[in-house]
């Protein structure tokens, strides 16, 4: 039976009780755009632009640039939006003409937009580049910067965003912007958190470490807190606040996220039907009951298992 309600699932993404849920597509080019336009997903809520930039020896022009956004822009229209992350270049993901080579501990040295700010041009040019392809394409677009830590960071980086008539976020995925969301949002108009690195810097281990997946894991009740910090902000704010990192792509996760208040989701394109078709299946209610169930589980086994006797029942 529940083989059969993902067949038959094609979008808008929204509970049994009707409250819509954005289900976007985390993209990488202008071909995995291209593939996700064929899912039922309203846009793209993570564009990671330093993934067009791996083997690049030099920085490309903002007219570059341009072309290469462009072609995420072009694979969207009417009704859709596509939010683009200004280069995270550094720690897992070096970029030759941006890393700082060389650095003892790249995941918490100058990555992100530190990288972008300490690197002076670096940014302006890929905004630039940003707005060449926003206007010519005419699909609405966001820009979000990631590793933000302060507020003051969000602000100036809105600021920028804002000159060329962009619509500026920030990504949640260090601790202390969770726990500043909402005077983030006093600055920004859409917060989107980033449960992979999120999950990292809260639980102090490596993503990337494979025997310490116990603690990389979006369940854990610390990481969940921090979530529940952030969507509350949107809440009360009204703005905007979605998860794109790899728990947004977890069907019963998905579940009590939206019961948290988070208002979009953004995975890999293959995520979207068993997601969506999961989210038509329960109301908000139970939604909010999985929230609650997973907020106070001891254990992130415990918060599974609770969340899946909800979904059931
Ligand atoms: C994240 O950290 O959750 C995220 C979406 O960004 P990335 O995986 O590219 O670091
Ligand atoms: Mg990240």
């Amino acid at each position: 039976e529940a083989r059969a309600a993902l067949a038959d699932w094609s979008g808008p993404a929204e509970t049994s009780d009707g409250t819509p849920i954005k289900l976007l597509a985390n993209v990488a080019d202008g071909p995995s755009a291209r593939h996700a336009s064929e899912e039922p997903v309203q846009g793209v809520g993570l564009f990671r632009t330093e993934l067009c930039f791996l083997s690049a020896t030099e920085e490309p022009s903002a007219e570059e640039q341009g072309e290469i956004y462009g072609q995420v822009l072009d694979a969207f229209g009417e009704g859709q939006y596509v939010v683009i992350r200004t280069l995270d270049a550094g720690s897992d993901k070096p970029i030759a003409f941006a890393t700082m080579p060389g650095e003892e501990n790249p995941a918490l040295g100058v990555r992100g937009l530190r990288l972008s700010f300490g690197n002076p041009g670096l940014m302006d040019r890929q905004l630039d580049g940003i707005k060449l392809a926003s206007e010519a394409s005419g699909t609405e677009t966001w820009v979000m910067a990631p590793m933000v830590a302060t507020v003051a960071e969000a602000s100036e980086f809105a600021e920028k965003v804002r000159s060329r008539g962009l619509k500026p976020g920030v990504m949640v995925e260090i601790p202390s912007a969770a726990l500043l969301a909402h005077r983030m949002l006093e600055v920004v108009d859409f917060l989107s958190i980033g449960t992979n690195d999120l999950t990292q810097y809260t639980m102090a281990a490596d993503r990337m470490a494979t025997d310490l997946a116990h603690l990389t894991d979006p369940w854990q009740p610390a990481v969940l807190q921090l979530i529940a910090i952030t969507a509350e902000a949107g809440k009360q704010t009204g703005k905007p606040v979605g998860v794109c990192g790899e728990a947004a792509a977890d069907p019963m996760l998905a579940c009590a996220l939206v019961g948290m208040g988070i208002t979009s989701l953004s995975m890999a394109a293959r995520a979207v039907r068993p997601v969506g078709a999961q989210l038509s299946r329960v109301s908000m209610d139970t939604c909010e009951a999985a929230a609650e169930a997973a907020l106070g589980a001891s254990d992130p086994m415990a918060a599974r298992d609770a969340v899946r006797a909800l979904l059931n029942g």
